[in-house]
């Protein structure tokens, strides 16, 4: 029967650990490499949604985008969100592994996913990675025609499939080189402009970062954190269900933006 990990493994070479930020926590976080599974869940988020789906369907691993635990701390009660998913998880014997910043920035990660869907070309990392510079933090690329600031907002939103964006920058301005950064990765706006981009999709973006990218006449397309991201986390099903045939393994059915646009 598969192992955890066999599956450790193979995530390891999907999303080098190597290639996270040293703030982050990723790999195997809870559980053990010997556990033997028959079912895997993806999700975006470990939350009371996820966990009850995992716990229910008896999975054996899940294979988290976000950490969980994600900071240190020295208790674990069911007091607290990360304690009561902890204990829900252990006593239903389920590992977790998070790929996290290495799954942002590995060479089929959601970075690049991202900037596939929007069609851009000739994609290359925003940041490359000292040892491996066609990977790296965020992406760059270009669209195959200049559109207008509006114009990419429509097709932003077509190809991610949601109804709204938060958009700074006059709707008229022309853009061909785009960048983005999945999740809350404002912190690309000085690189991004400085690469030349004349927009950059992000999944959240302090008001402060708005105005910013005001001022650096970069516009900003701020899609949601869930948007920019869970997509991937259902190709990283598909990936794994390629791989290990003899297992069952899906992307959290369960799992929903906790954000509501009403
Ligand atoms: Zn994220």
């Amino acid at each position: 029967m598969l192992s955890v990990g066999q599956v450790v493994t193979l995530l390891e070479t999907l999303a080098p650990s190597r290639l996270a930020e040293d703030w982050d926590n990723v790999g195997l976080l809870v559980g053990s490499p010997e556990r033997r599974l028959r079912k895997m869940m993806t999700c975006l988020t470990l939350t009371e949604r996820t966990v009850n789906e995992a716990v229910t369907k008896e999975v054996g691993l899940v294979v988290t985008h976000h950490p969980l635990p994600f900071h240190a701390g020295r208790m674990w009660t069911t007091e607290t969100l990360p304690g009561r998913l902890l204990w829900d998880l252990v006593a239903a014997r389920i590992c977790v592994y998070s790929p996290h910043t290495a799954f942002d920035s590995a060479e089929r990660g959601i970075n690049q996913l991202l900037a596939e869907k929007l069609g851009l070309q000739d994609v290359a990392p925003l940041v490359p990675d000292t040892q491996t510079p066609h990977l790296g933090i965020g992406r760059k690329g270009s669209l195959p025609a200049e559109l207008s600031l509006l114009e990419l907002a429509q097709h932003v939103k077509k190809s991610l499939g949601i109804k709204y964006a938060r958009v700074t920058g006059a709707p008229n301005m022309a853009v061909r080189r785009v960048a983005v950064g999945c999740g809350a990765a404002e912190e690309l706006l000085a690189v991004a402009a400085q690469s030349g981009c004349q927009a950059l999709v992000v999944g959240e973006a302090r008001f402060h970062t708005c105005i910013e990218a005001e001022f650096r006449r970069v516009g900003l397309l701020i899609v949601g954190h869930y948007a920019s991201e869970r997509f991937a986390v259902e190709h990283l099903a598909t990936v794994l269900q390629q791989e290990f045939p003899q297992v069952e393994v899906w992307a959290s059915c369960e799992e929903t933006d906790p954000v509501r646009w009403l």
